[in-house]
């Protein structure tokens, strides 16, 4: 792929980010919690469950990339305070979205790891921005985007000094309409020959659909994927936002026990041969 002179695979074996001793790209790394930050409880008895079950990291955002300028945006600086909070009692690092490029530093100092949302793959000023604030950034896929504008996408946060960026495929547009969008799962192992960096699905806006999170989840340990990124809140009735595609605990937990042998099943297979072209 031309212009990839940081990201690409040419350069470098394998990236493995350091997020408070998880490591991304060197075993399987699970992100979870709430879509978004709505009260200090919520996100505590969720955070206190998704480690209970498993999970490396604690998801949850505080501010909001929402469709309608009229649907709950999150709570901002008291949401990053949440956040904060939730780490402190559990232990787990947080992953947060940033919207703004002017929200950049002071975000970071309450985030552990950047989250830059689809709609805002190609903001690039927002990614020079990350690019410069010393955390490492989880980078989702756009939703209209190729696997060559992504990691463009991925080049500008590298360009700017910063090594550490996490792949986060979540599904592109298609005609299909019975799932929210469509889980590029291909896009695992593509990434991996074209990039040493580590790439994670989000199984839950991916399809937007509960009863698929399982089935996707297990899929993309097959496929390769270096972790993933799932929406679940304790009472997914009540949520805020993305109600309808929140797990459950006990649902989250169930899909733990299964991914975990399932890992260490494909530990053991024999390395692929990767079929790539040579010279
Ligand atoms: C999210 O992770 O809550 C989110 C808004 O995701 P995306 O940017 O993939 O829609
Ligand atoms: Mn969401």
């Amino acid at each position: 792929m031309k212009n990839l002179k940081l990201a690409s695979k040419e350069n470098k074996a394998r990236t493995v980010v350091n997020v408070s001793g998880v490591e991304i790209g060197g075993g399987f790394t699970v992100m979870a919690g709430p879509c978004s930050v709505e009260s200090e409880a919520q996100v505590i008895e969720t955070a206190r469950a998704v480690k209970a079950a498993g999970a490396d990291m604690l998801r949850g955002g505080a501010f909001k990339p929402r469709t309608s300028p009229y649907a709950f945006q999150g709570l901002g600086l008291n949401g990053l305070k949440i956040l904060e909070k939730a780490r402190q009692e559990t232990g787990l690092p947080v992953v947060t979205e940033v919207l703004d490029p002017r929200d950049v530093s002071w975000v970071a100092e309450f985030a552990d790891v950047l989250q830059i949302g689809t709609r805002n793959m190609q903001n690039f000023s927002l990614l020079r921005e990350v690019g410069r604030a010393g955390r490492p950034v989880l980078l989702k896929r756009g939703m209209f985007s190729t696997l060559e504008e992504w990691l463009n996408c991925a080049e500008y946060i590298l360009s700017e000094g910063n090594p550490d960026v996490i792949l986060c495929e979540r599904g592109i547009r298609t005609f299909e309409s019975y799932t929210r969008n469509t889980l590029d799962l291909s896009a695992v192992p593509a990434i991996h020959e074209l990039t040493h960096l580590p790439i994670i699905i989000d199984p839950t806006h991916s399809t937007g659909r509960i009863s698929l999170i399982g089935p996707m989840s297990l899929a993309s340990v097959a496929a390769g994927a270096d972790g993933l990124l799932i929406e679940v809140h304790c009472r997914p009735q009540e949520a805020l936002c993305d109600a309808d595609q929140a797990l459950t605990p006990a649902m989250f937990a169930d899909i733990m026990g299964r991914i975990r042998p399932l890992k260490a099943f494909m530990d053991q297979l024999p390395e692929q041969d990767n079929f790539l072209p040579q010279g």
